[in-house]
């Protein structure tokens, strides 16, 4: 069991699979030409494979694979079929823009539940936030998972000028198809040009939908990042990722590991652990995950409070999201 100098016990890993992309978000990508990272400095299929059997060998019990774009990575195939033998709950986020071709393979591989992003009904909006003029394939994808009998939660990032507008549509989705709506709130990450301004608070998200709906609070899962609810007579739920105004620390079990083999021990962890360096030298790795878990902070990998309104971004220190993997 790992568990943190705060007693927390950590059993969830995500595994970023690429910091490549075949979208270009705004919020998450900065606007410099991204240098992806040449494949030799990824971790291979084989290492991934091995790296995260010491980590279920050491309690971990679900696994979501991330990126930049999981599927884009082209042995993302392999790579979840052979993920799949381990005893744990796998799952993946995705922008959805190729998960038509994974159908089988999620199938095959036992896999649920399912995260998509989409910021926007609107198509054009689409394009602006993404760069790239895919909102029906992305939309379309999303029914066919609906179809094909997966969970669908749909990540919506919440930015001020953006898409506020767009909560009562969202919610309204969930009227007639069970889709899991969790509105996120706007994080601050290296190039990303967040302000504190952008923030569409969970409070404001919830004060907009109840004063449309009649709605319920849904029991959240132990751990869990978001808070659920439900309108009345609805097929799906809403949920909100208050990361900055309310956020979910005090029960974090979550651990990451980078594309290229770091682990971050916190989404906004300053220090990173070169476990696939030590990793390809033959050394024992066990120990370096116990000890980075142990230096975890107590919240937000201590560089800021849920005072978000006094936060300077320009002082913290992390990596873009794309190359951390959300
Ligand atoms: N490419 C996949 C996708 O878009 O779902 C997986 C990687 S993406 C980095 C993971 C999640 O992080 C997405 O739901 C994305 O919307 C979210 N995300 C990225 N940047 C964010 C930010 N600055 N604040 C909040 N969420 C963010
Ligand atoms: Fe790509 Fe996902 Fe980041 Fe958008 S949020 S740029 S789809 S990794």
């Amino acid at each position: 069991m790992i568990k943190d100098g705060f007693g927390r016990v950590h059993d969830y890993l995500r595994i970023s699979l690429t910091d490549a992309c075949n979208f270009r978000c705004t919020y998450c990508m900065p606007d410099e030409e991204m240098q992806f990272k040449a494949s030799a400095h990824l971790m291979q299929v084989d290492e991934i494979d091995a790296m995260a059997g010491m980590f279920v060998r050491m309690g971990v019990r679900k696994i979501r694979l991330t990126g930049g774009e999981p599927l884009v990575r082209k042995e993302a195939a392999e790579i979840i079929r052979l993920l799949s033998k381990y005893p744990v709950e796998l799952t993946l986020t995705t922008n959805g823009y190729r998960a038509h071709e994974f159908i089988q393979v999620f199938k095959e591989a036992g896999i649920r539940s399912v995260n998509v992003s989409l910021d926007t009904l609107q198509a054009e909006k689409f394009f602006a936030i993404t760069r790239r003029a895919h909102f029906q394939q992305v939309w379309d994808n999303i029914q066919l998972l609906v179809r094909e009998g997966f969970h669908v939660k749909v990540n919506v990032v919440m930015m001020k000028g953006m898409n506020e507008e767009e909560i009562i549509d969202f919610v309204e989705w969930t009227k007639t198809q069970p889709v899991h709506i969790r509105f996120i709130e706007f994080m601050p990450f290296s190039g990303n040009h967040w302000e504190n301004e952008k923030v569409v608070s969970y409070q404001q998200i919830l004060d907009t939908i109840a004063a449309h709906y009649d709605f319920i609070k849904l029991r959240d899962d132990a751990n869990a990042t978001a808070k659920k609810f439900k309108v009345y007579n609805h097929e799906g739920t809403f949920a909100i990722i208050s990361t900055m105004s309310a956020p979910f620390c005090t029960t974090c079990n979550r651990m990451r590991l980078t594309a290229d083999g770091k682990m971050k021990n916190c989404l906004f962890s300053k220090g990173e652990v070169d476990l696939l360096s030590a990793f390809r030298s033959g050394e024992d790795i066990m120990p370096m995950i116990e000890q980075c878990v142990i230096e975890k902070e107590e919240a937000l990998g201590g560089q800021f409070t849920n005072d978000y309104e006094k936060i300077d971004a320009d002082e913290l220190t992390n990596r873009s999201m794309i190359r951390i993997g959300g």
